[in-house]
């Protein structure tokens, strides 16, 4: 049995047709930097999403970047992320100059836990980044609440989450503006980086476009020293092609998250849990064993490619040692990333590949 952690090349040759296809045609039409078939994709993303805007860009750190400089956030500001999350959600603040105030981990949802984030909230705290982190939805209800109480911006990292669902609504539609990656693993992934800003506010939109595109509002009308981020026609195009599975492709992941959970069933490994209203699309399908390096080793052993989401919490990683966090302060944070293990997660997974892993991993668990 051949299994991998993702499997882009199965999910090519399901789709090669469309693929070729689409990259036929930017080529044939040589629109290779924003143009036709990005500013196609944009609508359509919109739509799909339910957004009123869309600006594609380079990648999903970009979009987190400049969405906060549309906002105006900068040195002296505090943005509240979570201690879990991949590194681009706390670098986007301090790339600005701000400086990012973690909050630790919900144990539940591995999303952040909205009971302490009015906490770390001060007279210098500007924005919240939800992550909606593995493909389950952040708890927005409190978040939104919270952040109109104390008039902050919200920008949700939707950059594990296409088409997961809050109480029926799109992630990328609930805070003032959001975030997407379409990098390859994602579950809409492009074949290289790309990424895009979502929000319903047409001036953010204008701003935001005006950023990406060296500060142009037509060319040469350099409004503001700005940078290049932008969507590529291929890129675009093979995204494009692959919306029209992205319903399918979350479907097939649900059902295998639903193969593992049901197998896990009574043993001693902790299955993701899922509130009611939260939509999960299982980007990553994490669990928590006690012991799990020596797990690890032995599935790798076996032929099963496993990783950690993540090794360590954001405030203890070295880049970010200078704003003084302790490891104390992060409790759940420090606990999941000695326990937690990701298992192979893709739609083109067979049942016996989910049966194999499972069963494996329930011999090995202690
Ligand atoms: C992938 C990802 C991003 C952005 O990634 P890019 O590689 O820059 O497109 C941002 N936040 C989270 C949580 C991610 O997983």
């Amino acid at each position: 049995m051949d299994i991998k952690f993702v499997d882009l090349f199965a999910q090519y040759l399901s789709i090669k047709k469309d693929i070729t296809r689409a990259l036929s045609s930017v080529i044939a039409e040589t629109a290779f930097i924003s143009g036709k078939y990005a500013e196609q994709f944009e609508k359509e993303w919109a739509e799909y999403i339910g957004a009123k805007h869309c600006i594609g860009c380079a990648n999903g750190t970009d979009s987190l970047e400049i969405l906060l400089q549309v906002y105006g956030v900068g040195a002296g500001d505090e943005v509240i992320v979570p201690a879990n999350t991949w590194v681009s959600t706390t670098e986007c603040v301090v790339t600005n100059g701000a400086t990012p105030v973690f909050v630790d981990t919900d144990p539940d949802t591995f999303t952040i836990d909205v009971t302490k984030i009015e906490e770390k909230i001060t007279d210098k705290t500007k924005a919240i980044i939800p992550v909606h982190l593995y493909g389950m939805p952040a708890d927005m209800d409190p978040i939104m609440e919270i952040a109109k109480k104390h008039r902050l911006i919200v920008i949700e990292d939707c950059a594990q989450a296409h088409g997961a669902e809050y109480k029926k609504k799109k992630v990328g539609t609930i805070g003032d503006a959001a975030s997407f990656s379409f990098y390859p693993g994602k579950n809409l992934g492009a074949y290289g980086d790309a990424g895009c800003m979502m929000t319903n506010d047409p001036d953010v939109a204008t701003k935001a476009r005006i950023i990406a595109n060296h500060g142009q509002q037509g060319k040469h009308n350099h409004l503001v020293s700005g940078r290049n981020s932008r969507l590529d026609g291929l890129n675009a195009s093979i995204l494009s092609a692959k919306l029209n599975y992205i319903e399918e492709w979350n479907k097939a992941r649900k059902e295998i998250a639903k193969e593992y959970n049901k197998l896990f069933k009574g043993t001693k490994v902790k299955t993701p849990k899922k509130p009611r209203g939260r939509d999960h699309v299982y980007h990553i399908y994490a669990v928590m064993v006690e012991n799990r390096d020596e797990v690890r080793k032995v599935l790798e052993e076996r032929g099963v490619p496993t990783l950690v989401h993540y090794p360590t919490p954001q405030p203890l990683l070295p880049a970010f040692e200078h704003l003084g966090n302790k490891a104390e302060d992060y409790p759940v944070a420090v606990e999941q990333t000695s326990k937690q293990i990701s298992l192979p997660m893709y739609p083109e997974m067979k049942p016996e590949m989910v049966e194999y892993i499972a069963s494996t991993l329930i011999e090995l668990v202690k």
